[in-house]
């Protein structure tokens, strides 16, 4: 699992979003944080998306990162079920957390698919 995946999973549970676009240098996957901010996780730094239409997803080679999130969102959510199971773990902020995983999940796999 490499630091990349780990420091983009990071932002998209702080509700994040994961873009179809790379980074220029390093081919790492975009993210684009709540403030609407781009940047690569990888290089640190901002990077600015010169098509503002997020619709237009390019093909990308699909980079490996993408299913080390998948990997990585997967493992996430097993073991926040198991601790919604545990007799002290669950609640709402158990659900919401799930949710949020999930969601990010599917986003992943649109990229992947896209
Ligand atoms: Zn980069």
């Amino acid at each position: 699992m490499s630091q990349a995946s780990k420091k983009i999973a990071k932002v998209l549970m702080e509700g994040g979003k994961l873009l179809a676009e790379s980074c220029p240098v390093c081919s790492t996957p975009l993210v684009q944080e709540k403030s609407g901010e781009v940047y690569c996780v990888n290089c640190q730094k901002r990077v600015v998306i010169v098509s503002k239409d997020e619709e237009i997803v390019e093909k990308l080679s699909l980079p490996s990162v993408l299913a080390e999130l998948e990997e990585l969102m997967v493992n996430m959510i097993h073991r926040e079920v198991d601790r919604m199971n545990s007799p002290n773990g669950g609640g709402l902020e158990g659900f919401e957390r799930l949710n949020q995983m999930l969601e990010v999940l599917k986003r992943i796999r649109e990229l992947k698919t896209a």
